[in-house]
């Protein structure tokens, strides 16, 4: 009975801790949002495998913390998610990666791309289009420099809001990927009903090739279900030369990763373009 008791209060402990913690990133976080240095955007290269160029970037946050430093992205966005915060915080991301494409074009690099990441309930949210579409009015963005990622989990759930969501993104020009393809629970038949340009997939079955068997076998089978199905292909978590290669001979048509740049601030990104 004691041990049981001890287990117990060892648990409620626990889970104090975590909530304790999630309330001090809740306010944290809700103060990075009002001051203007605390969160970035960090930019990673996708690499075109035919012409070893620059053709897009995806933009990852990164939170400057004033005493803790750096903060990784997946030990804030969960609470984001949960506390409803994640919708000042992805418009803001959208805002500063469409503010970036718009420098970009000044600086005479028209043609780079822009991935971002949208959760589930930023994407679900009754003014998302609307936002979105203003921003890039006001901005003068090309919408399809514009590729939002999102988890095939996210379309998952009502499935006739997110056919109108995904329809009104295409119509306004906006490229859609799907984010850590592979990973997801649903099945493949909504390949064919969502509008959608373009697959990424998941780093998981990307960091042991070519030497793992299964990983190549998924590997190749997702590249050619995109292709077959008219979307580009995208692999992220390339970390070695061999890897490449085997995505080169499949007709991969870009790479994300290690091997060939981290992700980098937006001045580094430019400095990158230019030395290319
Ligand atoms: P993700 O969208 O799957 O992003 C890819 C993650 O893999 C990034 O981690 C990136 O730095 C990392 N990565 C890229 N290449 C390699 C590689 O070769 N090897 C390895 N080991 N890792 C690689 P990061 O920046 O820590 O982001 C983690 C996750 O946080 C992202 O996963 C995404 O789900 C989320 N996230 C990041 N930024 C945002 C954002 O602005 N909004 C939302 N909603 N989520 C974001
Ligand atoms: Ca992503
Ligand atoms: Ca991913
Ligand atoms: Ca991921």
């Amino acid at each position: 009975k004691e041990k049981g008791r001890n287990t117990y209060m060892f648990y409620t402990d626990e889970m104090n801790k975590k909530l304790v913690k999630k309330l001090q990133i809740e306010n944290e976080l809700r103060k990075a949002l009002t001051t203007n240095d605390q969160l970035m955007l960090h930019y990673q290269p996708q690499v075109d495998l035919k012409t070893n160029k620059i053709v897009g970037v995806e933009a990852l946050i990164r939170w400057l913390h004033p005493e803790k430093g750096y903060i990784p992205p997946l030990e804030f966005i969960q609470v984001a998610e949960e506390t409803g915060l994640i919708i000042p915080l992805g418009e803001w991301v959208l805002k500063e990666a469409v503010t970036e494409i718009k420098k970009w074009q000044q600086l005479g690099f028209d043609n780079i791309r822009v991935g971002v990441n949208i959760s589930n309930k930023q994407f679900q949210h009754p003014s998302f289009i609307n936002d979105l579409s203003k921003l890039l009015e006001k901005t003068r963005v090309n919408p399809s420099l514009l590729e939002l990622e999102i988890t095939e989990n996210s379309l998952l759930e009502n499935t006739k809001a997110t056919v109108e969501t995904l329809t009104q993104l295409k119509e306004l020009g906006i490229q859609i990927a799907i984010d850590d393809f592979g990973t997801g629970y649903s099945s493949l038949s909504y390949l064919q009903t969502f509008p959608i340009t373009t697959l990424k997939i998941d780093q998981t079955f990307v960091y042991h090739l070519p030497d793992n068997k299964g990983d190549r076998a998924i590997v190749s089978s997702i590249i050619n279900l995109a292709h077959n199905l008219g979307l580009r292909v995208i692999a992220e978590g390339v970390e070695n030369k061999e890897a490449l290669c085997y995505l080169q001979e499949e007709q991969c048509n870009e790479m994300q990763g290690y091997y060939f740049s981290r992700p980098v601030s937006a001045d580094e990104i430019i400095s990158l373009l230019k030395n290319e």
